[in-house]
This record gives structure tokens, sequence and C-alpha cells, in this order.
């Protein structure tokens, strides 16, 4: 198969029978949901561009080892141009969509995999590398979306997974068998998970050898026994639900997260990829860290060049697009996008390749990315609120615009720019509200600042990578000091 439709894709995912609660009721047709399927609209749209010829060379890649055309998502990175090309391919499904597209974590835990797998097999003489490739393969061939699952709800965050009060707070082995491992926990905030075919499960942190059932990487599909998912909920999630277009703001796409339980779930052990060898689980973490922070210098962007644009129609209805102020306020929105663009492609031109052949990004220019994407959004949200003026958050709805009665007054008061209807106002605003403060705020602020890890994560490792002795010689050797 190789390359599926987008319709295709769809109607795979609808053929999972895999658990779904939400507002505390299983949900029987997550495909059909109005408030999940913008969602899965978004992932569509990775299948839909890859079916165009001219982002063919951005949505597709060919495979060196199988010679096929694959969908770039599943595809490992073998140069510094396929690093390249992740971040633009990024930055485009985010201008199409303006939401977290869900598919890039799966691809990010694919390049780590790879080359982690790799070096576990060469100190321990395992086969994880083979499971992994066997894996990998697969999901190319079939053309599958894979959730990234790295992040567990942790407890209390000052201590190790052996040493919490409730051993199930890290996802751990609780079995060992002959054919494979029994596994019990739970990870949180996980993108896109209901539009998956199958989910890639990572651990959280850096483990010692208490943690060795905790140091635990496999792939299982979603509907494995066991496996259910609670979504989670968005500010003005419902409003979906009231069928006005105009009131959601972006009304055809949107991401979801879910906190996904694992009460028992059998791994086979050709699907294990890490298994007890706890000194590696940092490595694994690293590098899936290092590609994600890269891929926020692509998503974010994309969906920061919507958001400028909507601020600048915006100006345009009220009358202000000629102001001075309004016309630099754009320029530092646009500013603050493209540095975070710049560092998505830095972080990617210097990167090398690692012992198993695939291409790592630079570690301190992606964390330097990331930190960049803690701050910048909330900067271009901020400037977007202004431009946009009070009436983002507190237009009145649709249905008082399309009310006989009201409706007049609505169209009277609330037009801006005599040349502009006042629904194509309303529509421009209630878009920035959904970046802003609606359910497309997750991906754009809140998932800016926690996902791919917190700000003080890349911190740690901006440390570690920064060279400061290096930079103590340089100046020593400047100033023409002897010691
Ligand atoms: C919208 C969204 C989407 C996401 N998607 C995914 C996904 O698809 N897959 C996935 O695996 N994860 C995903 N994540 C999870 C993301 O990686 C985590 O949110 C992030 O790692 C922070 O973890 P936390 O949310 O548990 O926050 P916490 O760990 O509770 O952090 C809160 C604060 O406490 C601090 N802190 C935490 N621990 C310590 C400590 N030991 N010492 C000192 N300070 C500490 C942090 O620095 C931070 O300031 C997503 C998150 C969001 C918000």
């Amino acid at each position: 198969m190789a390359l599926m439709t987008g319709e295709e894709y769809i109607e795979s995912i609808r053929k999972i029978k895999m658990q779904v609660y939400m507002f505390g009721k299983k949900i029987e047709n997550p495909v059909d949901d109005p408030i999940l399927r913008p969602s899965l609209n978004s992932v569509r749209m990775t299948y839909d561009l890859a079916q165009i010829p001219e982002y063919k060379d951005l949505m597709t890649a060919v495979d060196p080892d199988t010679g096929k055309t694959i969908n770039r998502f599943c595809h490992i990175h073998r140069s510094t141009q396929d690093l390249m090309n992740k971040v633009k391919m990024q930055r485009l499904c985010g201008q199409k969509t303006a939401a977290c597209f869900q598919r890039c974590v799966g691809m990010d835990a694919f390049n780590a995999e790879w080359s982690t797998t790799y070096e576990v097999d060469k100190v321990h003489g395992t086969h994880y590398h083979e499971n992994f490739v066997k894996f990998l393969h697969y999901v190319q061939e079939k053309d599958l979306t894979v959730d990234g699952a790295m992040t567990d709800p942790k407890g209390d965050r000052s201590k190790a997974p052996h040493a919490q009060e409730d051993p199930d707070l890290y996802l751990r082995v609780v079995e060992r068998r002959p054919d494979g491992v029994v596994v019990r926990g739970a990870k949180a905030h996980q993108t896109g998970i209901l539009n998956s075919h199958e989910v890639l499960v990572m651990p959280t942190i850096a483990m010692g050898p208490d943690d060795k059932d905790y140091a635990i990487s496999f792939a299982v599909p979603l509907d494995s026994p066991n496996l259910f998912m609670i979504v989670g909920r968005q500010s003005c999630d419902t409003r979906k639900l009231e069928g006005s277009k105009m009131d959601v703001g972006n009304p055809e796409f949107g991401g979801v997260e879910a906190l996904t339980i694992f009460d028992n779930v059998f791994v086979p052990n050709d699907r294990i990829f890490l298994n007890g060898e706890s000194e590696f689980a940092g490595m694994l973490v690293e590098r899936f860290a290092g590609y994600h922070r890269q891929s926020y210098g692509g998503c974010k962007v994309g969906v920061g060049d919507v958001l400028i644009g909507a601020a600048a129609v915006a100006a345009e209805y009220n009358g202000a697009a000629k102001a001075s102020h309004i016309k630099d306020k754009l320029i530092e929105m646009t500013h603050l996008n493209e540095t975070l663009y710049a560092c998505g492609i830095a972080c990617s031109a210097e990167g090398q390749p690692t012992e198993s052949g695939n291409y790592l990004i630079n570690l301190l220019l992606a964390n330097v990315c990331k930190q960049n994407v803690t701050r910048f959004p909330y900067e271009i949200v901020r400037l977007a609120e202004d431009i946009a003026g009070g009436l983002m958050v507190t237009a009145p709805s649709e249905k008082d615009l399309r009310d006989p009665k009201l409706g007049a007054y609505v169209e009277k008061y609330l037009r801006g720019n005599p040349a502009v209807t006042t629904e194509n106002r309303l529509k421009i605003l209630r878009l920035i509200e959904n970046l802003s403060l609606g359910t497309a705020a997750v991906g754009y602020r809140t998932e800016s600042m926690h996902g791919a890890g917190s700000p003080q994560a890349q911190r740690i490792m901006i440390a570690r990578q920064g060279n400061l002795g290096a930079k103590k010689k340089l100046a020593k050797a400047i100033a023409h000091i002897e010691e």
C-alpha cells in the first residue's frame, strides 16, 4: 500500500475497535463524534497533502532499505536535508490545519528508537533493533499513524519510579512470560492517540538499576485488550456540539489528548524495543525529546503563520491596518515566528549521523529552539489579542447574528470597515479566539510550554551541551590570562 488517501485513513481508524471514554461515557463511534472529529481531520491532512504533486517532495520520502516511497511521517532521517524537510513539512501541515496534526510524535519516536535500539544491541547482544525495524517496515508499508507515548503520570516528582508510593505511577512490567511481558501504568497527555493505529511506548526519564521494570519500550495496536483512553477536556470543547461553524473559529481542524490506561496489557516479544536495560532509558528520552523539540520549530511556526494572517485580516476589518503600530506589531509577530523556524532549520542543518546511520539533530540548538517556543507563541498571541480588540471575547453568538430580531443590531453595531460584512469580521475574531483561548490554544500555547518537556528540561540540556568550559578558555585567551 505504502501511501493511504485521507479517506482510506479515516476508514482504517474506523475499523479499530478502540476503547474511548469522554464525559464519563464510552464513545462507540469516535470517528464521527463532533468533539473528536476535527482532530482526526488534522491527521488526515498528513495523508491528503502526501497525495498532492506540489507537496510530494516534502510529504514523502524514499526509504533506502526498501526502496519504497513512504509518507515522511514514517521516515528515518538519513541526511541533514531530511531533517530540514521534516521541519518544512511540519510548517506546511500547521499552515493547512491551524492545529496540532499529531503525527509527528510517532515520527520522532521512530527516529529515537532507531538509533537507541542499535546501540543497546551492541552493548547487550539483544535484538531490539531487529524488532524495531520489523515494526517500522510494517508501519511504513501500511502508512500507519503511531502515537508516541512518553509521559508517565509521575506521581511525586521528587521520587524515582521505583520509590513512588503507588508503583504504577510510571508504566512498568508486572509479569514476564516466555512469549512477552504484561505492562501496567498510564501515559498522560497523549496527543492524537485516538487517531492512531498503534502506540509506541517509551520511558519518561533517565533511570537507574532499581528502575529495571520501568525501563520498557514497546509498540501495541490501539485495540489491544485492557488498553483504554479517557479524553482530556479543552476550553470551549462543547461549543462543537452547538452546530455553529462560526462560533468554533476553526470548524474543520483541532487536536485532542487523552489519558491512556494500560491495565495489564500484553506485549509480545517481537514488539519489545527495551526491557530492563535501564542505563539506555536516558538516551531514548534525550533523543526523542531532541527530535520533538526540533519539531516545534516547524509545527508551531505553521500555526503562527495562520495567527499572524488572522491578526492582519482583523486589523483590515477594523479599519486599523494602516496604523504604524499595527504594522510594527505584525512585524514583531513575524520576527518571533521566523526566529522559531530559524532554530528548527539550524538544529537540522547542524545534524550529525548516529552509529546506526540515521541523523540526529544538533541537541543544543534543538533545545534552544524549544526554549524559545515556550515563550514566543505567548507573545505572538498577546500581540494578536491586542490587534483583534476586545470583541474576540465579547462577541455574541452566530445564533444572535442569524436571529430575525437581534441579527440586524449585531450586523449594525459590530461592523468595522464598511466594505466588510460583520459575519466575516466575527469569523476572523473567532479564529483568533480559538488559537488564543479556545481548543486550539491547547496545541498552540500550553503544548508550546510543556510539550516535549517543560522549560526547565531544556535549560538542563542547554547547561549540559553549552560547553561553558570552552567559553571560559576563549575569554582567558583573549584577556591573556595565565593561571
Ligand atoms: C498539549 C500537550 C500535548 C502533549 N502531548 C504528548 C504526547 O503526545 N506524548 C507524550 O508522551 N507526552 C505529551 N505531552 C506531555 C509533556 O511532555 C509533559 O506535559 C511535560 O513533559 C511536562 O510534564 P507534566 O505535564 O507532567 O508537568 P510536571 O512534570 O508536573 O511539571 C510541572 C512543573 O514542575 C516542574 N518539575 C517537574 N518535576 C520536577 C522535579 N523533579 N524537580 C523540579 N521541578 C520539577 C517542571 O519543570 C514544571 O515547571 C503533552 C503535553 C501537553 C500539554
